[in-house]
This record gives C-alpha cells, sequence and structure tokens, in this order.
C-alpha cells in the first residue's frame, strides 16, 4: 500500500517541480501563442533523466517504476501540460522498443530517446480507425527483407519533427491479431507528413498525419514477432494512461495553486474573494477532488509496477478519473479568477484548453468505461 512519498520520490519530485518552475512555466503561454516545441528544454529535462524514465539504464534509462513516473509526470505538467504530455508519449515509444525489442534494437535507439537527441512518436491512430484501433488499414507487405508500408496515421504528437515513428501496421488478417510494429526512421523515402493540425491546446507541441506510400522498411525493424503489435500498442497506453492522468492532475494542480492566490488577493463586496466560504467550499472541493484522483493514479501505478492482473483496468479507471478531474478543476480555477480567467495572459484559460484533449486521446473516457465494463460483465459472467 503506498500513501506516501519515498525521501527518493520526493527529492525526484521536487527536482521535475523545480524544472518546470524555472524553465517551463515561464515560456508556457508564449510557446503555446507561438506553437513553438521546444526540443532544447526537452533535452535539459532528459538531462535530469526524464527522457526514459522507466527504461533501463544499460541504454541510458532511469530505471524507475510507475509510480515515480506518475509523480515526474504530474510534477513537470505543473509548468506546461503540453510538453509534460509529449515528454510522456516519447517515453511511452521508448518503453515499447525497451521491452518487446531485441537487444540490437535497444542499443541501435535507446541511447538517443533516452538524451532525446532524437525524438519518437507513437502511431496508431488513423481517419477511419481511431477508439475502434484495431481496424487498422496501413498495410506492411514483406518483400525480401524489407516490409512495403502504405497508409496514413492521424493526429500523430510530434509527427514530422520526431525522428523515431512507431507504427502500428496490418501484416496479417483482419483484427488484432494481425498486428504487427515497426519503428519507422525519419528520412525514409516514402515517408511523408501532413500538415501541423490547428487545435483548440497542445499548441506547443506539433500534430500530424504520417503518410506512408510505398514506404520500404527492414524487417529488422519490426518490434517482436509479427501479430503481437497490438498487444504491444495496448502494453504501452497502460502506462501512457498513467502519464497522461499525472500531466491532467499536474496542470490542474497549478490552476488551483494559480486559483488560491488570486482569490486572496482580489476583492468584490468589501472583502478579498478567498473570504467568501461559497469560495472557500469550491477550493476545498477542488483541492479533495485532486487528492482523491491522485491517491488512485498511483494506486493504479503501483498495481502496473507490480503486473497485477487487474493492472491494464484500474490504468483505464484512473486515466478517466484523473482527466476528468483534472479538466473540472482547471476550469473552476478559471471561474476563481472571473473575467480574467478568460484572458491569455493569466495562463488559466491555456491549461483548460489544454487539459481538454486528455479525455480524449489514449483511448477517449467512453473507452475506458468500455474497458472497465467489459472486466465487470466479463467477470459476472464468469468469463
Ligand atoms: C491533439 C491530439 C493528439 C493525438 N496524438 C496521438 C498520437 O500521438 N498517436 C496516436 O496514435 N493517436 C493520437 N491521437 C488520436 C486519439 O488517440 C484519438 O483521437 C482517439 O483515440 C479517438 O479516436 P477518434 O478521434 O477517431 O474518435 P472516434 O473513435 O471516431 O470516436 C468519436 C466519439 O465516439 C465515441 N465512441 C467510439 N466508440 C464508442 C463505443 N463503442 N461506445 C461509446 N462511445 C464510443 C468516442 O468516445 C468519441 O466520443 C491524438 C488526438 C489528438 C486530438
Amino acid at each position: 500500500m503506498v500513501f506516501s512519498l519515498t525521501e527518493d520520490q520526493i527529492a525526484i519530485r521536487d527536482m521535475a517541480q523545480g524544472f518546470a518552475a524555472e524553465t517551463l512555466a515561464p515560456h508556457a503561454v508564449r510557446w503555446d501563442e507561438e506553437k513553438h516545441f521546444p526540443i532544447e528544454e526537452m533535452r535539459q529535462a532528459a538531462a535530469l533523466g526524464m527522457g526514459g524514465v522507466y527504461i533501463r539504464d544499460d541504454v541510458g534509462g532511469s530505471g524507475l517504476s510507475r509510480l515515480d513516473a506518475a509523480v515526474i509526470f504530474e510534477a513537470l505538467s505543473t509548468g506546461c501540460p503540453t510538453v509534460a504530455a509529449y515528454i510522456s508519449i516519447h517515453n511511452m515509444c521508448a518503453w515499447m522498443i525497451d521491452r518487446y525489442g531485441a537487444d540490437e534494437q535497444r542499443q541501435k535507439y535507446l541511447p538517443k530517446l533516452c538524451s532525446m537527441e532524437h525524438l519518437a512518436s507513437y502511431c496508431l491512430t488513423e481517419p477511419g480507425a481511431g477508439s475502434d484501433a484495431a481496424a487498422l488499414k496501413t498495410k506492411a507487405v514483406l518483400d525480401g527483407d524489407y516490409y512495403v508500408l502504405d497508409g496514413q496515421k492521424q493526429f500523430i504528437s510530434g509527427a514530422g519533427v520526431s525522428d523515431v515513428y512507431v507504427v502500428m501496421v496490418r501484416t496479417g488478417e483482419a483484427g488484432p491479431s494481425g498486428i504487427s510494429t515497426i519503428v519507422v526512421e525519419k528520412g525514409t523515402p516514402g515517408l511523408s507528413f501532413g500538415a501541423n493540425e490547428k487545435k483548440m491546446g497542445w499548441n506547443a507541441q506539433p500534430t500530424r498525419a504520417v503518410i506512408f506510400e510505398n514506404c520500404r522498411v527492414p524487417v529488422a525493424n519490426r518490434i517482436g514477432p509479427e501479430g503481437i503489435g497490438f498487444k504491444i500498442a495496448m502494453a504501452g497506453l497502460d502506462g501512457g494512461r498513467l502519464n497522461i492522468g499525472a500531466c491532467s492532475i499536474g496542470g490542474a494542480q497549478g490552476a488551483l495553486d494559480k486559483a488560491l492566490a488570486y482569490a486572496q488577493e482580489r476583492k468584490a463586496f468589501g472583502s478579498r474573494i478567498a473570504d467568501f466560504q461559497a469560495l472557500q467550499f469550491k477550493l476545498a472541493d477542488m483541492a479533495t477532488e485532486l487528492e482523491a484522483a491522485r491517491t488512485f493514479l498511483w494506486r493504479a501505478a503501483a498495481a502496473l509496477d507490480e503486473k497485477t492482473p487487474d493492472a491494464s483496468k484500474l490504468c483505464a479507471m484512473a486515466k478517466r478519473v484523473a482527466t476528468d478531474t483534472g479538466f473540472e478543476v482547471a476550469n473552476q480555477a478559471l471561474q476563481i479568477h472571473g473575467g480574467y480567467g478568460y484572458l491569455a495572459d493569466y495562463g488559466i484559460e491555456k491549461i483548460v484548453r489544454d487539459l481538454r484533449v486528455h479525455q480524449i486521446l489514449e483511448g477517449t473516457n467512453e473507452v475506458m468505461r468500455m474497458i472497465v465494463a467489459r472486466s465487470l460483465v466479463g467477470r459476472a459472467k464468469g468469463n
């Protein structure tokens, strides 16, 4: 049972929070406005061990746990949820190679991913296959020592800038068992990108389509055997969902801290707005909901570390709770700022916009309910 952080975890959190406050927070609003992807700053985060948080240390990873990662991504996100979330996706890709890749593949890709000299993108979603990801159609046809890829991935974070694309492709029959995972390197002929999407939030990282046209990729780039790509993709998402939940909690904690400070300065009806009990109760509820979500996320992270049979279900539950709670708390923090909360300079509306997409990606929160419901109904039926 984990109810408090160890001394080491507190030190890691303080390091990540200090980095977020000094290196991310002062620029977050400008990066959002200018749609700037802060690669140099992410490399600084990697130099502190955040490029390969739960990657083994023989290839430059930090060898930490999922619980440590949840603590780190929450702390990073207090500075900028968008940058923290991209680093979390990068970590997810690196972990897929670390966990399922052959040793040569690990040695080839992971040192540069852990230092973030190279960036990674996770390529599952397609224009016609989002929630129903197992319906993906991007083909990889074997031709000697190469696969020839044709198809399109949609909404890919980091696309166009990333060096390493971890792509789920169809090598066999319809459904999940016909899917394999292949690493495609930037610069491979036949790999191209769509325009950077115009988005509500997450503006400090690019989102583009990734297009494969007669794109020849060595068979040696396949991660694991043919047919286990969907399993690899879903295993990556268990941890990814914890991380994105942690990013929601961190973003919301940042918004709550701003609201607390603002409520003690702002005056109305002759007193500080923090003196109104209705507002105090709102703050109390925000802090309570956030703490409940955080505690539950840590529980799911501990389950994933221990590889318990219900870990995937707990990760789905925690993602749903953490991202819904994070969005609601951030939105209430905006309300406490009144009209000023709606202005970009206060940095609150940006957090609300950034956290909104966490309810959609890495599996929508409806898909999280499907995962939980399947396990409940399955169990009730004795399946
Ligand atoms: C900014 C951004 C970045 C992203 N980054 C990545 C990335 O890096 N890599 C990647 O692979 N993908 C990425 N995605 C894609 C994201 O994971 C998908 O958008 C998401 O999985 C939903 O798929 P969809 O958009 O096709 O929606 P759909 O699957 O079409 O769903 C539409 C609506 O129907 C609901 N729905 C669908 N099926 C059911 C059901 N059975 N029961 C109840 N409701 C259902 C959904 O919950 C949703 O509300 C990103 C998306 C965005 C917006």
